[in-house]
């Protein structure tokens, strides 16, 4: 049997993590599901303790981890949400972000014109190391005189196995987004790695776009798109860009995946919103299509596609929470995506 570790977390997290567990539950599919709903930001705060040795553990010899989201104004810490999620990713060396977006339901797009509305792309980020790799350090603190340093950490073997994957999931091209004319360095490095990736796979059409401008060409002509490739600052912020021309934030889900080996972890693409958390009104979208992705990854494709059609059917029934502008609830919204699978 396979086992599922599940960590809610924070703020809508258990209320969308929720709805995804009904739904896989209801699939039938025998997974076991191992609930570590004791991670979260009040036990941080009563005993200083974010994840224990036994629930990465645990986490590790998992088929697959479902995710909520982690993080809550009580804790300003940043060492807290440091030491659960991206600790999972680091110690699992989940490398690949991988953050498709595809339109939900037309009348969701933001764009005016109905040509170019029809979005479907991968943001594959990088996400072990670039800013996130916590290097660095603040001297003079709390002076006039303060320096905060973040170092943005690429490395040949980081990049180069991250490029590997997103040519390997490419149906039609793979774009690089990086900021070379700027951040000489770094970039110089992905440019290399990606001449040396991209010519083993002429088969793949490919593109290359500056962070900013790759912003703005999604607005303009998202068809265009399919496979993103980039660094981590850079993912965390176009997929941010996909997921609003897709259907808004509560609804872009992710893969945390390690293609070398087994576990992998999915969440959506959105954090805690302790603005909307406990009102009823947060999306679980975003998590029911990150266990979609969960589905595939333990090889349950068709399930996996029958839960998308699910959320398309539900989305374009008018069963949806208010930033879809809908009226229905958290709960309301998973159980008739339920009913649509059953
Ligand atoms: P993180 O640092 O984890 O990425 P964040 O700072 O990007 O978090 P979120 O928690 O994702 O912040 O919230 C951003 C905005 O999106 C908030 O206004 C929030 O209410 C909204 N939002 C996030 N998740 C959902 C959801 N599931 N349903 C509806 N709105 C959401
Ligand atoms: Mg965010």
């Amino acid at each position: 049997m396979t086992t599922v570790v599940v960590i809610p977390g924070d703020g809508v997290g258990p209320e969308v993590t929720d709805q995804a567990v009904h739904v896989l539950a209801t699939l039938g599919l025998g997974l076991d599901l191992d609930v570590l709903d004791q991670v979260n930001a009040d036990r941080f705060l009563r005993t200083g303790v974010a994840m224990t040795d036994d629930e990465m553990e645990r986490a590790r010899s998992a088929g697959a981890v479902l995710f909520g989201a982690v993080g809550d104004p009580k804790v300003p810490d940043p060492s807290y949400a440091r030491d659960v999620l991206l600790r999972l990713r680091f110690e699992l060396d989940l490398y690949v972000n991988h953050r498709p977006a595809a339109l939900l339901a037309d009348r969701l797009s933001p764009l005016r014109d109905p040509a170019l509305r029809a979005l479907d792309c991968v943001v594959v980020r990088e996400n072990t190391e670039g800013a996130y790799a916590g290097v660095g350090g603040v001297l003079r603190e709390h002076t006039p005189y303060e320096l905060a340093l973040d170092g943005d950490i690429s490395t040949a073997y980081g990049v180069t196995r991250v490029l590997e994957y997103a040519f390997a999931i490419a149906r039609r091209s793979v774009c690089l987004v990086d900021k070379a004319n700027a951040v000489p360095f770094g970039g110089g490095l992905w440019q290399r790695r990606w001449s040396e990736v991209s010519a083993a796979h002429p088969d793949v059409g490919t593109s290359h776009l500056y962070v900013d401008a790759a912003a703005m060409r999604l607005i303009q002509n998202p068809t265009a798109f399919d496979v993103i490739v980039t660094n981590n600052s850079y993912g965390d912020i176009l997929s941010d860009v996909t997921a609003a021309l897709a259907g808004g934030p509560g609804t872009a889900a992710s893969a945390n995946l390690n293609p070398r080996h087994g576990v992998g972890l999915f969440e959506p693409v959105h954090g805690s919103a302790p603005d909307i958390a406990g009102t009823g009104r947060a999306n679980p979208v975003g998590s029911v299509l990150s266990a979609a992705l969960l589905l595939d990854h333990l090889g349950h494709g068709a399930e996996a596609d029958a839960l998308r059609a699910a959320v398309r059917a539900t989305v374009a029934a008018g069963t949806c929470t208010p930033d879809l502008g809908g009226e229905s609830s958290t709960k309301e919204v998973g159980a008739a995506i339920t009913a649509e699978v059953g």
